[in-house]
């Protein structure tokens, strides 16, 4: 077998991965990089609506600052969050941005003079600052007191990875696409890179590095409903938990986008409702301020998804042969607009629904989107269990978002975590010398040859299991949770399991480009992700965020300030669960968000575990 030795290994190349790169290479060390696709087809590229920094430089974004930032990303991941990490994100971010301006991000600039923007709907006049004229500009997103997002369009995610893949291949650095890493070589102690799989030729190669980032996104593709592309099968949470000594953190925390267009389960962005579209029912009536008398459209996610479902269960949904669902209006906001800063909408639309956005109304309802769990790791990034491994991006439960991510604040994440991890990483090296194991590379190798081999003899369609998962997945972890259901859930996917051990491919020689032994490969693990995120869910006995259980309704401070983590010991049917706390310390106490509503069961607070609130206690 091939060994490729380098310093860094980033497991992934989306936007996480690649700024993590990029740091480590400025920093004068050797870097690999693997990705199933082109990096700039990785799943960076489809996110569209733009990422939160608290520049303040739009007239409506005046009077921003970190501490408010900050303060909208706590409610908003309802006091699920690590306020330390969130305290790191909020300040580093408006420094992120600029850097990505440095690097050629063409952001979207303040045009000073006189602007009509939209809230809810309806025009209004507001003037933007000489003095500002070609700052970084931002739009509105929901659960923000202030317009935050900065934006490129409605295609910042593609203009950040091309962007910084331009800055990799200037750097030099190696990229592996087409390969799949299929298991981490360690000895129980530290991590010393992969073995993966070339996707061309099936010939296996082991990456032996110093550190190893895995960086490889969510894992939205074990809901038959995602707005996330194919390959966002969970790669490397699905490592990492093979350990058997990595934990996952808050794998119950799931988010549900509210606009999945119908019947693809596209996204269109938020950046719609932020710009000022509206949610209308089957009778064409604005409902949301009904619910949300403030906020509107422009709740956090978890609230608007909750809500529309609720609506439609009172009827007002529409029907359709794909489904009951309800519609997006952006019509007023006009052709100029819709063509310019929604652009990526109105070709979406056109291509994939068939509907004209400036004319026609978009079908909608919500959909999984989001995994706010992942990878746990600590505030630099190191993940628990192994010395030497790091995650970064929608991978890790690094976590800053809690129970409910706040639109624009993962783009942001994957490269604030990168800048931050990256400079974590670099500090590894510097201090560390890693001496690596044949016998931990052969046993690796070894395992994952095992598996590929028992696929010559098993008779199970890897394809039939992961649809299943995701219509179980779907069904008994959605939006609306309770216990007898989740259970169910759980003893199905149990099932899915066991039937998972006797996956077979149909063409049986396992060598070469094949398909089928990659969706072989990854089927039992994503199951076990399926397993671990919907028995995690069954254990929390509360509502919070996104997980909304009616059995539940309460968030209960008093016991449940807490992360799940599981880890999945060999041989067993289902993981093992153990719990830490949310957040070493509060700047903010928990008190209610300001919207989304429902009853508190309160927690006492230690006052040494409450710190002041602000910068300026620096
Ligand atoms: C449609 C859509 C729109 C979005 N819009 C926004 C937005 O406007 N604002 C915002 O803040 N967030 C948005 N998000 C969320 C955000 O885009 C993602 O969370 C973020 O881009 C994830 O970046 P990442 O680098 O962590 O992972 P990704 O960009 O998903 O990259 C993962 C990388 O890992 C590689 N990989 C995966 N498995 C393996 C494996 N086994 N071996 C080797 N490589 C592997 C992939 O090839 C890829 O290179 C959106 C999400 C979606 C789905």
């Amino acid at each position: 077998m091939k060994v490729i030795y380098t310093d860094v290994l980033c497991i992934g190349a989306g936007l996480a991965g690649e700024r993590v790169a990029v740091e480590a290479a400025q920093a004068g060390f050797d870097v690999i990089c693997l990705s199933l696709v082109p990096p700039r087809r990785s799943h960076s590229s489809a996110a569209q609506g733009g990422m939160q920094a608290a520049l303040g430089n739009s007239i409506m974004g005046e009077g921003d600052t970190p501490d408010v930032h900050f303060s909208d990303t706590v409610k908003g991941s309802d006091w699920g969050c690590d306020q330390e990490v969130a305290r790191m994100f909020a300040d580093t971010a408006p420094i992120a941005m600029r850097e990505m301006a440095f690097l050629g991000v063409p952001w979207n600039r303040v045009v000073p003079g006189e602007a009509t923007y939209y809230k809810g709907g309806k025009p209004f006049q507001a003037v933007e600052k000489a003095e500002n004229e070609g700052l970084i500009h931002s739009r509105a997103f929901g659960g923000t007191a202030k317009w935050r997002t900065c934006y490129t369009s409605d295609g910042t995610g593609h203009a950040c990875l091309f962007t910084l893949d331009n800055r990799l291949l200037q750097l030099g650095v190696t990229v592996h696409d087409r390969t799949q890493a299929e298991a981490l070589i360690h000895d129980g102690v530290n991590c010393m890179g992969c073995i993966a799989r070339c996707l061309r030729t099936g010939e296996l190669l082991a990456y032996v590095a110093k550190t190893t980032l895995l960086a490889t996104g969510g894992f939205g593709r074990i809901y038959s409903a995602t707005t996330n592309a194919v390959i966002c099968d969970g790669g490397g949470h699905i490592i990492a938990q093979d350990t058997g000594i990595v934990p996952l953190g808050n794998m119950e925390a799931i988010q549900f986008h509210p606009t999945g267009t119908v019947p693809t389960d596209i996204l269109v962005t938020e950046g719609c409702r932020g710009d000022g579209g509206t949610l209308l029912d089957v009778n064409e009536y604005r409902f949301m301020p009904d619910y949300e008398p403030e906020k509107a459209e422009l709740a956090s996610r978890d609230v608007v998804a909750r809500r529309m479902m609720e609506h439609m269960a009172k009827g007002n949904g529409v029907a359709s042969p794909n489904g009951e669902h309800l519609w997006l209006d952006i019509r007023h906001l006009g052709e100029k607009h819709i063509t310019t800063n929604l652009r990526e909408v109105y070709d979406i639309c056109m291509s994939f629904l068939g509907v004209n956005p400036i004319y026609q109304f978009i079908p909608v309802r919500p959909t999984q989107h989001y995994c706010m769990g992942g990878i746990r790791t600590n505030k630099n990034g190191a993940v628990y269990g192994l010395k030497g491994l790091y995650s970064a991006g929608e991978a890790a439960c690094w976590d800053m978002h809690g129970f409910n991510r706040l639109g624009g604040n993962s783009l942001s994440e994957t490269v604030v975590a990168g800048r931050i991890v990256g400079k974590a990483v670099v500090e590894f090296l510097k201090g560390n010398e890693t001496s690596f194991s044949t016998q931990a590379i052969n046993d690796a190798a070894a395992k994952v040859r095992a598996r590929i081999e028992a696929l010559t003899h098993g008779t199970e369609d890897a394809v039939a299991l992961r649809k299943a998962l995701g219509e179980i997945m779907l069904k008994h972890v959605g939006i609306f949770r309770n216990g007898p259901v989740m259970q169910d859930g759980v003893n199905q996917i149990q099932e899915l399991l066991e039937r998972s051990k006797n996956i077979g491919i149909k063409v049986k020689n396992p060598k070469g480009f094949s398909p089928e032994i990659s969706m072989a490969l990854r089927v039992p693990g994503m199951i076990k992700l399926g397993l671990t995120a919907a028995y995690c869910a069954l254990q929390r006995t509360e509502s919070r965020g996104a997980h909304s259980r009616d059995d539940y309704p309460a968030r209960n401070d008093s016991e449940w300030l807490k992360r799940s983590l599981a880890t999945w010991e060999e041989g067993k049917s289902l993981p093992t669960l153990s719990y830490e706390d949310a957040t070493p310390w509060f700047e903010i106490p928990p008190g209610e968000r300001g919207y989304g509503g429902g009853k508190i069961i309160t927690a006492d607070i230690p006052s040494e575990k409450i710190k002041p609130f602000g910068q300026e206690k620096k």
